[in-house]
């Protein structure tokens, strides 16, 4: 069974209040920005920004090309070397990666982490155009916006919420609106003010650099030029005429740092390099597919993200041992006790407990041959059964070989009606046939919670096992 289930976006993060800027001129430094208030520490935004390059990963196809990614994060460190000192943070990790996607966007997460598309570095003109998004995806970082945006929604949960990114989806404001908007959850809607901030930052950054910053301005009007309106840079980030004032009036206050030795040819290079790979797909796309294909250098040992081994899973197993263990997942939203020799992966927004042998990647897919993963899914229906139905289909997209060997039957789980169906399977690492058991019921907010369960079909001693898990589930919604 390979990971199924493309969750949407799960994170609401909502500006309410009104900020306040601080736009008094300090001479040749450009305006003086400060933080807004923040209740979390500078490792928070490192352990949350961890969690969230996790989820991007599984869900965003990346660049293999280690000559592209290499050349992205050179940029990408003579902006960070670049950021005024008050900015910066030695507990943050800032990382570089391409997505081979063709969106004109580039998004950074709280603590460092960075994701360049493709698109952006096809789009962009010069290497000052692109390095110009990129800084102004640092500001965001340096400036704490992520967590200083989720202080001030702290009245509705929220924390809990991006603890675990996958946790917003018990309550939590938004998550329905959000979850028409897929990878909303990686490029946060910031207000005005910060993103005016991080323009302004973003241009002083630039020219300590030694880039020209009225590129971030250029690098507008290349993305409106190229139709970038429709999910990309621009749409994360309106009213693009304005901005494009704001940053060539604080380019006038800049002195661009002459003495950087930025050659102008590489990214030309770079640029006739990605020309040499077939056209990549739009977010959109990866999205409809559910599929990721790792394109470029397949070769070398290009780290995943950290939840599996490289390799396909063995498919050879211990018995589930009759001690069970409490688990308490989805921020605390689920409880349920499994076997003790099995472990929780994150996969995605799926939280999987498998044992060791169980899980693994396959054609660049997560495959588990046994275990029971949870999740929560956003489905077009309220009702139980039809809802039930969009999860099957939702699933049969990913696994092809999935069958159905009858219709849903009615259960209980968590004390409420649940439905039941038992499916067939081909495990796309083993070969081998399996049953695959979706269990579904419905949180208080509509959305439904399911549990699926999995094992070869001659391996009847996981039955027990999955039978125990489903009984000892409760949700507190
Ligand atoms: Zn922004």
């Amino acid at each position: 069974m390979n990971k199924f289930f493309k969750r949407r976006a799960l994170v609401a993060w909502i500006a309410l209040v009104a900020i306040t800027v601080m736009p008094f001129t300090a001479l040749a430094q450009g305006t003086q920005i400060k933080y807004h208030p923040n209740k979390y520490s500078p490792q928070d935004d490192v352990k949350l920004g961890r969690q969230a390059a996790q989820e991007a990963e599984n869900q965003f196809p990346l660049l293999r090309d280690e000559t592209v990614r290499g050349y992205v994060e050179s940029v990408g460190r003579r902006l960070v070397a670049a950021i005024p000192p008050e900015f910066q943070h030695p507990e943050f990790q800032y990382y570089f990666k391409v997505v081979n996607a063709s969106d004109i966007n580039a998004f950074a997460l709280p603590g460092g982490p960075m994701y360049v598309n493709r698109g952006m570095i096809e789009a962009a003109h010069t290497e000052g155009e692109m390095a110009g998004v990129m800084a102004h995806e640092l500001s965001h970082v340096a400036l704490r916006h992520g967590t200083a945006q989720a202080t001030k929604g702290q009245k509705y949960g929220v924390l809990a919420g991006i603890a675990g990114i996958a946790g917003t989806i018990f309550g939590g404001p938004g998550v329905g609106q959000l979850a028409q908007a897929p990878f909303a959850v990686y490029l946060l809607k910031f207000s005005r003010e910060y993103e005016t901030e991080a323009d302004v930052l973003g241009a002083q950054i630039m020219a300590r650099a030694g880039y020209d910053p009225r590129d971030l301005a250029n690098m507008f009007r290349t993305i409106e030029q190229q139709g970038g309106g429709g999910g990309g840079f621009l749409s994360d980030h309106p009213s693009p005429s304005d901005r494009y004032a704001r940053i060539n009036r604080e380019a006038q206050q800049l002195r661009v740092n002459s003495n950087t030795g930025i050659d102008s040819r590489e990214f030309a290079r770079i640029q006739e390099r990605l020309r040499g790979y077939q056209r990549a797909p739009t977010m959109a796309e990866i999205q409809r597919s559910g599929q990721r294909y790792p394109v470029g250098e397949t070769t070398g040992d290009y780290p995943n993200n950290g939840n599996y081994p490289n390799n396909p899973p063995s498919g050879r197993v211990a018995y589930p041992s009759s001690r069970y263990e409490n688990y308490s997942i989805f921020n605390g939203g689920v409880q349920v006790s499994v076997p003790n020799n099995w472990r929780q992966i994150n996969d995605n927004s799926t939280v999987w407990f498998v044992p060791e042998g169980a899980y693994g990647q396959y054609n660049g897919q997560a495959v588990f041959t046994h275990g029971a993963s949870f999740g929560v899914a956003q489905t077009n229906s309220r009702n139980l059964q039809s809802a039930s139905q969009e999860l099957i289909n939702n699933l049969a997209q990913g696994n092809n070989n999935l069958r159905s060997s009858g219709g849903f039957q009615r259960t209980t789980m968590a004390g409420r009606n649940a439905l039941f169906m038992t499916l067939s399977n081909v495990n796309e690492a083993t070969g081998r046939p399996e049953t695959v058991r979706v269990i579904t019921t419905q949180l208080r907010n509509g959305q439904l919670f399911y549990m699926i369960a999995v094992a070869p079909q001659n391996e009847r001693n996981f039955e027990n096992a999955f039978q125990t898990i489903m009984q000892s589930v409760r949700i507190n919604d």
